[in-house]
């Protein structure tokens, strides 16, 4: 690859765009004539709101995000929104949450010190599977329905979206925001850490419907109520301005390229490549049921840990970086988000048929 970057399979934070860094390389030490780096700015200047302004009309253009739903960038991480989101909307102290694997568990531990949570998992086959939640027991007063809608570690998507019976869907869409196509108002609130599809760590990108916004939650600190980043135009306090602009150059870059529908092509041609091999070799192969596959991330396995971590090694001489799996599920994770090319995929899945030629 140019510059001698490698194909980065990390998790995240991970791989962006080349066009997008060169563009950041090319304004880096003075931004359009400012005189300065955008890391340099106030955050109340005309220069970082126009850039600020940008980055919300192009994400809502890309989603079609309907009037009636603020854009919010906020500080912490997705982490925080574990917290922020049953604080915000527990109005009657309840809520169902899917746990189909490690980041949901951990959406719940934090839930349930806010209220009840009502759990349906698929924690018995290692989440391996998506509980079928077309006809959910889920109870009258019950706040919303919470999902995880790409397990990163797990490697599983929802491939279509629980039954919440009208109450208000909550989704974490961290590892595939801006992959595919989103309804927005299937939604109450939609949010993502942006360092795992979009760009640079410590932010959320918050997508609620307005009238979830309470103004009734005067005790809870200031910094955890979606109301005042909505009212401060997320900038209550000085925003994560160097994430601001880079996840803004990456929604011009996805708009570039035809949006949405058209990046979607892409990963579904690129995941392919990487299912078609494990679903024929007989050496490695998928952790999850088919039908929930991940079109982000890639977990596989071979018969052996020992094997795993030989194999694990010899991609990383070849200059194949970060393909180790997560702990939890242990053998090689290939995370292949919007930024990673086909080409990539391609050399990986030849390096792996070689090595199962010469490990056979
Ligand atoms: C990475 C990840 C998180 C945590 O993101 P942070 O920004 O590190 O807090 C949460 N949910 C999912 C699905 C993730 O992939």
């Amino acid at each position: 690859m140019k510059y001698g970057r490698t194909f980065n399979f990390s998790a995240g934070p991970a791989m962006m765009p080349e066009p997008v860094l060169e563009e950041i390389k090319e304004e880096l030490l003075n931004y359009r004539g400012s005189g300065m780096c955008v890391m340099e700015m106030s955050h109340r200047s005309p220069e970082f709101q126009q850039i600020y302004d940008e980055a919300v009309q192009d994400l809502r253009d890309l989603m079609n995000i309907p009037e009636n739903y603020k854009v919010l960038f906020i500080q912490g991480g997705a982490t925080l929104q574990f917290s922020m989101i049953p604080m915000n909307l527990m109005k009657n102290g309840k809520a169902v949450y899917i746990e189909t694997g490690a980041w949901s568990k951990k959406a719940i531990a934090e839930a349930k010190k806010v209220g009840e949570v009502t759990v349906i998992s698929s924690k018995d086959k290692n989440y391996t599977y998506i509980p079928n939640c077309s006809d959910l027991d889920i109870p009258e007063d019950a706040d919303y329905v919470y999902i995880c809608e790409n397990e990163t570690i797990h490697g599983s998507t929802w491939q279509k979206l629980p039954n919440t019976k009208g109450k208000i869907l909550v989704a974490d869409q961290s590892s595939m925001f801006l992959s595919k196509p989103c309804k927005v108002s299937d939604y109450g609130l939609i949010y993502a850490g942006v360092q795992k599809n979009v760009g640079p760590a410590g932010m959320v990108v918050v997508i609620i419907r307005e009238d979830l916004i309470r103004d009734d939650l005067e005790d809870l600190p200031v910094y955890m109520q979606y109301k005042t980043h909505a009212d401060a135009g997320s900038m209550y306090n000085t925003p994560n301005c160097w994430a601001i602009y880079c996840c803004g150059k990456v929604f011009k870059y996805l708009k570039s390229i035809g949006g949405l529908e058209a990046i979607n092509k892409r990963n579904e041609e690129k995941a392919k490549v990487l299912y078609d091999f494990l679903d024929r070799s007989e050496m490695f192969g998928g952790t999850v049921e088919k039908d929930i596959r991940s079109l982000m991330n890639v977990p596989f396995v071979t018969a052996s840990p020992e094997l795993d971590a030989q194999v694990v090694k010899a991609t990383k001489t070849a200059g194949y970086d970060n393909l180790k799996g997560h702990k939890s599920v242990g053998g090689l994770r290939a995370s292949i988000y919007n930024a990673m090319p086909k080409e990539g995929v391609e050399a990986l899945v030849d390096f792996l048929k070689k090595f199962e030629e010469e490990h056979k």
